[in-house]
């Protein structure tokens, strides 16, 4: 059988000798090595910040009355900032938790995606504090079911990725769309740095990263792709993504069109 392999022990008893047989040991050992990477790259992740929080601790407190006020601030204000990168780690790896014990999204609802977009925009022009220019166009104003607290999230997670990934003077354009086969679809597209095809199915396994330092750079923790995964997967969403590298990337997620409950044709301009 696929993914199953038989592991086979002899062992001696006097002059006897004895085969011991199991079964399926390489998807116990494949899931304990998924676990066991999995705290390594937790621990890894926290271990970082925490030992620049000291550091910098250390530093304040060692300097006593050396330092001068601005100075000492400049030191717990680079504390503080690793502190939240802790927190929001914890936060991410919360939401991840959750998601995957599987229980089905609390608050199923219907809800405006065309509005939804809009306000991600919004969200996105202000998380780009101008050094982008954003866009935005809705095609048509539809009713979507399904919780629109976790797609907000999703949706805005890769709005943000595309700003942190494209550098400034770049172009990021916010789409929804209806198919002529009745699927709905959002789309994220930048002009920013690209991932090369290599990397472009392993992005949302949890903490892959193209590039660490630059992730790091821009406050990210590694998880979102994988928590957005988690989100479309519940709502039998699809991510479909292309990208050149230098030139930029696109990130839709297609709807499926049980979950389209009604449309119209959107009244409110395009464009931000
Ligand atoms: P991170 O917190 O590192 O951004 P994500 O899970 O959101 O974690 O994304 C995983 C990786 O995918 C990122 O580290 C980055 O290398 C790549 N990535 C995601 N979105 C983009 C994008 N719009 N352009 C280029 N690379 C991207």
């Amino acid at each position: 059988r696929k993914g199953a392999a038989l592991l086979v022990q002899v062992i001696r008893f006097g002059d006897h000798r004895k085969m011991v047989i199991s079964r399926d040991v390489s998807q116990l050992e494949k899931l304990e090595t998924m676990r066991r990477d999995f705290v390594a790259n937790v621990s890894h992740e926290l271990r970082t910040p925490l030992t620049v929080v000291s550091g910098f601790l250390e530093t304040v407190i060692d300097a006593e009355d050396d330092l001068d006020g601005a100075e000492r601030n400049h030191y717990l204000g680079l504390a503080l900032e690793q502190a939240s990168r802790m927190q929001r780690l914890i936060n991410d790896l919360l939401t991840l938790s959750a998601l995957e014990t599987g229980a089905p999204s609390p608050d199923e609802e219907v809800f405006n995606v065309g509005g939804m977009v809009r306000e991600i925009a919004r969200e996105t022009d202000a998380l780009s504090a101008g050094r982008h220019t954003v866009e935005v166009s809705v095609d048509c104003d539809c009713q979507c079911a399904g919780s629109a607290k976790e797609l907000h999230s999703a949706f805005a997670n890769l709005a943000s990725n595309a700003v942190r990934y494209t550098p400034a003077g770049g172009t990021v354009r916010l789409r929804w769309h209806l198919d002529p086969d009745g699927f709905g679809e959002f789309c994220v597209e930048d002009t920013g740095i690209g991932v090369a095809p290599e990397h472009l199915p392993r992005l949302t396994e949890r903490f892959y990263r193209v590039d660490r330092g630059r992730s790091r750079e821009t406050g990210g923790t590694g998880l979102g792709l994988a928590i957005v995964k988690h989100v479309l997967t519940r709502h039998q969403c699809e991510l479909k993504v292309s990208s050149t590298p230098g030139v930029g990337s696109t990130f839709c997620v297609r709807v499926p069109a049980r979950r389209i409950v009604r449309c119209e044709q959107a009244s409110a301009p395009s464009g931000q």
